[in-house]
């Protein structure tokens, strides 16, 4: 691809606004093309997603909605695509980022039962009860995660399970969604809309201008849905309130005011849901945190998509062996 070329992203999910955020940092010209009429239109409302368009128009991406590719240009390499609508687009390169769909075939042939994945009972037990299904390919209730955060709970449950947990059941688990986008803060937790129904209230704060949106959504006095958008400070507490179906009380009064500052990040970047730095860890386990678990609940880190956790335990197993070192 010639530099500043142009690329066509098909799927404005999460990866692939992450994959055109990225792209433009490095002057790539990009063109989103999405399927629905708006961007994460299962993670965010309405609103939220408008403020997500906003920023994807400020780095500067052609957006097409409710279109699709029909045809590709070129013949030994692409030259451009062909909307359904009409329009033709020239570009140097086209990334595909329109989710995964899970590999059944095993599955099938020996006789499992499955749907839009292999069907699992609250033991992750499929229709054969000494066959078990997790993560990816697991359909639970009617739904499939496609998360690491429930990939690992599921793991969890039949670990325990096997080794004569027989209280142990799995219950499903909470979405969670965060963009990686330099410089903007986006994550959705749990409820992304308010059911039509009066027992579900909604707390808001928005600040257009300064694409600032917090959303609470409240049921039985428990937190169970929020949209953070511009700072996702509370991401963490929130995740807590609803995971655990704490009950609000008084505290329904302090979700929009708390706005406390978060903890720069210090050292390099490590957790990027929870912004979080190489030297933010270092500082935690000077203070007494020396387990996996305690490093991450101080700070945060490996408690949003999980994937830095491998190497926040690097940091982690090398600063105690410092010490280890320093001690001898
Ligand atoms: C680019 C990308 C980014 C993502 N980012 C995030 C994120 O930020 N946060 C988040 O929570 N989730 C994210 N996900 C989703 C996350 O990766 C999945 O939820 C997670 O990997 C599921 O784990 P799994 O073990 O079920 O499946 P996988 O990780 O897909 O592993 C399945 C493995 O099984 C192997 N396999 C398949 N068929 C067979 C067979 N017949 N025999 C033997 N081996 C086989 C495959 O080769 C593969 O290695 C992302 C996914 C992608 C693709």
């Amino acid at each position: 691809m010639p530099a500043n070329g142009h690329v066509v992203i098909v799927g404005g999910g999460l990866l692939g606004l992450e994959m055109a955020a990225s792209l433009r940092e490095i002057g790539v010209r990009i063109t989103i093309i999405q399927r629905t009429s708006r961007f994460l239109n299962r993670q965010l409302d309405a609103l939220g997603s408008q403020l997500l368009h906003e920023e994807m128009v400020d780095q500067d991406c052609d957006i097409y909605y409710d279109d699709e590719i029909q045809l590709f240009y070129g013949r030994s390499k692409l030259t451009g695509i062909g909307l359904k609508s009409g329009r033709k687009i020239n570009c140097d390169a086209m990334i595909l980022a329109v989710g995964t769909t899970p590999n059944m075939e095993l599955a099938k042939a020996c006789g499992l039962e499955c749907r839009r994945g292999v069907l699992v009972n609250e033991r992750l037990q499929t229709s054969d009860p000494n066959i078990y299904a997790i993560g990816e390919i697991a359909e639970f209730n009617g739904t499939l995660y496609g998360i690491t955060a429930a990939a690992e709970q599921q793991a969890h449950v039949v670990a325990e399970y096997m080794n004569g947990d027989i209280a142990s059941y799995y219950q499903g688990s909470l979405f969670m969604n965060i963009i990686k986008i330099h410089g903007f803060d986006l994550c959705s937790i749990g409820l992304p809309e308010c059911p039509d129904d009066p027992a579900y209230e909604e707390v808001v704060f928005i600040d257009k201008a300064k694409r600032y949106y917090k959303k609470c959504i409240i049921h039985q006095d428990r937190l169970v849905g929020t949209i953070l958008i511009g700072d996702k400070g509370e991401f963490q507490e929130f995740r807590d309130l609803i995971a655990n179906k704490t009950e609000l009380s008084e505290k329904r009064l302090q979700l929009l005011r708390s706005g406390s500052k978060a903890e720069p990040v210090l050292g390099k970047l490590v957790c990027s849901c929870n912004n979080v730095g190489s030297d933010n860890i270092f500082k935690k386990i000077e203070e007494g945190c020396h387990t996996l678990k305690d490093v991450c609940t101080g700070t945060g880190a490996g408690t949003g998509c999980g994937s830095c956790r491998p190497e926040v335990k690097r940091l982690l197993d090398e600063a105690l062996g410092n010490f280890l070192a320093k001690a001898v």
